[in-house]
């Protein structure tokens, strides 16, 4: 078995070939990696813009206290009329600035008489206006390549007039659960030691709220052909097969062999970590393989700490969980000499983070329930021991994905 971050390394070295590209109209473009770079092609804004409700004047005109209002400028509409000396143009939020003027004295800075105002209150030279180029300037790289999009992103290609963008295909992760006591949703029991099959359904979920397209396959029972067959149908249809199950040490935990003869090349099988230790990768041509363990809290762990970045990479993309350092709120019992990733509960007192383990329970890797409510990862190396409360923890998020 191999360290964790020996794992991690092996994964980050592991020769990944990102998805197709495609073009997408923006507006279902969310949610994928883009891959362009994404460059003004103007300034924004292109003309110097009022940026309040007012009048726009000649700064060294203030000293006059009194201007004549020449015309009106709405948003929208083309200025035709120049501020001249003891004049002013009422000017809106978003119209050009009137030629000759400099300043925009607000609405609230002024009272009107007539068609006159009278300034009451004076402001700075250039107030109010923005500026060409303000917001971007052209040839400004605006969202780089790999970049995720979210709404911020679709609100600047909007503004760009981009209403088509190039991203990367989502990979299509196939998920396969194994083992003859499983039973899926809705499937009658038949004896007393089936138990339902959740490791599918959390990983079809998570493929889904991480940015891949899950391929349910369902559940298999212990059997070394009908494995062989259903991973030889899952490479034929997916770009990342994720199985769970088989891969430890029991008779019946087949997969391990089946991966190993289909012609792959294994990243790595085994790894000191807690919980699922049995984890194993591998590679086949672009095809990458994720044999997880069959028990449901380790499968999820594991399946956050080797599928969700390798379905990140495959995009080209940049994002990852969160890490954020917590503080403990009760002592942690370091339980083996590995890297441990325990579910806690995270809350945020006058923005410094706490980890506790109320409600949590100790046992084996098989308690899922651990997982709901607040949860967060904290991860402890395998040189870390136990802790006292007060010291600091690394956590991480898991509904945070950064890019
Ligand atoms: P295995 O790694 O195949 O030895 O599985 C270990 C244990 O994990 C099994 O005995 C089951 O209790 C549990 N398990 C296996 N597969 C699943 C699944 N798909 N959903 C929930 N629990 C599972
Ligand atoms: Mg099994």
């Amino acid at each position: 078995m191999i360290h964790f971050n020996e794992s991690l390394k092996k994964m980050k070295e592991a020769n990944v070939t990102p998805t197709q590209r495609k073009e997408l109209p923006l507006m279902e473009a969310q949610g994928y990696v883009l891959a362009e770079d994404i460059v003004a092609d103007h300034h924004s804004p292109a003309k110097p813009t009022s940026a309040m409700d007012g009048y726009a004047i000649r700064h060294q005109d203030l000293c006059l206290g009194r201007l004549k209002i020449s015309s009106i400028n709405p948003a929208g509409s083309e200025v035709s009329d120049a501020v001249r000396e003891g004049v002013c143009i009422k000017t809106f939020t978003g119209s050009l600035m009137p030629e000759g003027a400099d300043t925009l004295i607000p609405i609230e800075n002024v009272c009107v008489e007539g068609d006159e105002i009278v300034i009451t209150q004076e402001v700075p030279f250039g107030f109010s206006v923005r500026a060409i180029g303000e917001n971007y300037a052209k040839g400004e790289l605006l969202i780089p390549q790999g970049t995720r999009l979210s709404f911020c992103e679709i609100g600047v290609l909007a503004s760009l007039n981009i209403a088509k963008v190039w991203v990367y295909e989502k990979p299509t992760v196939a998920i396969l659960s194994t083992g003859s006591e499983l039973l899926l949703l809705g499937e009658e029991q038949t004896n007393s030691a089936q138990i339902r099959s959740s490791n599918n359904y959390i990983l079809e979920a998570m493929v889904k709220a991480y940015h891949g397209i899950p391929l349910q396959l369902g559940a298999i029972s212990d059997d070394k052909e009908s494995i062989l067959n259903a991973l030889e149908m899952a490479l034929q249809k997916s770009d990342i097969v994720v199985t769970t199950g088989g891969v430890s040490v029991g008779d019946f935990d087949f997969v391990k062999d089946v991966i190993g003869a289909l012609g792959c090349e294994i990243l790595f099988k085994g790894v000191r970590i807690k919980p699922g230790q049995h984890i194993m990768v591998a590679q086949k041509g672009k095809q990458f393989i994720i044999g997880l363990p069959g028990f449901a809290y380790s499968s999820t762990v594991t399946a956050l700490l080797y599928l969700l970045p390798l379905i990140e990479k495959m995009q080209a993309g940049r994002g990852g969980l969160r890490q954020i350092k917590a503080r403990l709120k009760e002592p942690f019992t370091k339980r083996a000499k590995k890297a441990e990733f325990t579910a806690c509960n995270l809350s945020e007192v006058e923005g410094e983070y706490y980890v506790d383990f109320k409600g949590k329970k100790v046992g084996t890797s098989a308690i899922l329930t651990n997982m709901l409510g607040d949860v967060a990862l904290m991860v402890t190396s395998e040189e870390e021991s136990s802790k006292e409360a007060g010291e600091e923890v690394m956590v991480l998020l898991l509904d945070s994905y950064t890019a």
